[in-house]
């Protein structure tokens, strides 16, 4: 099949490209591995609310509706909204379609798909990073007796009640399911260093602002703002607050070892556990760009904007600052998702 641009993955981020080169007069398909739209807003754990109010989570073209009764949309609210975002513009997204791999076949990008093989004049990577779970490697993990699971596997605190849990690690993902496990469960939450709390009146607009400032400031050669990273680390969502406030959410530093029962610090104390939950982060799902082989000593595929520096006719969005400040955000992808979609057009001469 024949195309200009293929977008792998149909979530925000390759919703959003599709929007923008929708505008530009640009053929295009996005082929999505997941069955239904969401992307991976379908898998996570029941209470998870947005960091931001609807407004500010919205897509280019289309503002997020209110939650009715919820400041913080949940996780199907934006299920619900990526749905009718993608019904709205006739977006053509194929499903399930998962790429398996992008291959340089000379004028055109060879996408090759476990439901056929489509050659395109440029490809757009959304892909996310919840399907590549990252796990440290911690000494002990395979002796331990209880039961492992990533971030990407919670769901509830009722498959955990009266459990000892062990929480690990103090971005957003560790704080919200150790406020979610505070209650019913006998919680150890343990961070890398002290927890870093925004202040109770800084959610995700703040972060985005902060992101764009610190974007312009190095765009302009000034000072480094320190961007996000300057405010801290986790949003003080209301449930976050709540156990924050009522002394649930106190961290313990890292454990230095697993042992059969439980966990132990460096000066030989333990904690007992029946579960450890990390929540350590995720990288970029890249593995289908491998036969182009751009990842650098570092194993980052060097972008300049979205496009990458060494295959001008691939662009990635949505991983992370890397590809654009906010890029991995809803109100942040439309930004490079329209620099990305701009520059496509003109790698194809389409009149702008
Ligand atoms: P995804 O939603 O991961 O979608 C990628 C799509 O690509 C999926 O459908 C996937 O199946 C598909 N795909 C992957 N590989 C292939 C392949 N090889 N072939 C075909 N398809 C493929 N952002 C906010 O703005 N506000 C928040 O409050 C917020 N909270 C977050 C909370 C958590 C716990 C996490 C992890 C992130 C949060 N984010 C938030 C960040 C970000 O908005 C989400 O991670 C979002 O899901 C990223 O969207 P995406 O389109 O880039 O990727």
């Amino acid at each position: 099949m024949h195309t200009q641009v293929v977008i792998v993955g149909g979530s925000q981020s390759g919703l959003a490209a599709g929007y923008h080169l929708r505008r530009l007069g640009v053929d295009f398909v996005i082929l999505d591995a997941q069955s239904t739209p969401g992307g991976a807003w379908q898998h996570t754990w029941d209470s998870l609310h947005l960091f931001s109010p609807a407004a500010y989570s919205s897509l280019p073209g289309r503002i997020m509706p209110p939650h009715t009764g919820q400041e913080y949309p949940d996780a199907q609210h934006v299920v619900d909204y990526l749905n009718d975002y993608e019904k709205r513009y006739e977006l053509p997204v194929e499903r399930p379609v998962r790429v398996l791999g992008v291959h340089r076949d000379g004028h055109f990008l060879r996408v090759e798909a476990d439901a056929g093989t489509w050659r395109a004049r440029a490809v757009i990577s959304a892909t996310g990073t919840w399907w590549r779970p990252f796990l440290p490697a911690v000494p002990g993990r395979s002796d331990f007796g209880g039961r492992q699971l990533h971030t990407v596997e919670y769901r509830s605190p009722q498959d955990f009640a009266g459990l000892h849990v062990i929480v690990v690690g103090g971005g957003n993902s560790g704080a919200q399911i150790a406020a979610d496990l505070a209650y019913d469960t006998e919680l150890t939450w343990v961070t890398q260093r002290p927890p870093r709390f925004l202040a109770d009146d800084i959610d995700g607009r703040a972060l985005f602002d902060a992101s764009t400032a610190r974007r312009r400031a190095l765009d302009a050669g000034r000072t480094d703002t320190g961007g996000v990273a300057s405010l801290g680390d986790i949003v003080a969502v209301p449930p976050v607050r709540a156990a924050r406030d009522r002394g649930l959410l106190t961290a313990s530093p890292m454990f230095t070892r697993l042992v059969p029962g439980g966990v132990e610090w460096a000066d030989g104390a333990r904690a007992k556990a029946d579960a450890v939950i990390w929540c350590t982060g995720f990288r970029p799902a890249l593995s289908h760009l491998a036969p182009l082989r751009l990842r650098g000593r570092r194993g980052q595929i060097a972008t300049l904007g979205t496009r990458a520096v060494d295959e001008p006719r691939l662009h990635l969005l949505g991983y992370g600052d890397w590809t654009g400040p906010a890029s991995a955000t809803l109100i942040g992808v439309g930004r490079p998702a329209r620099e990305a979609a701009r520059e496509i057009a003109a790698l194809l001469g389409t009149p702008q």
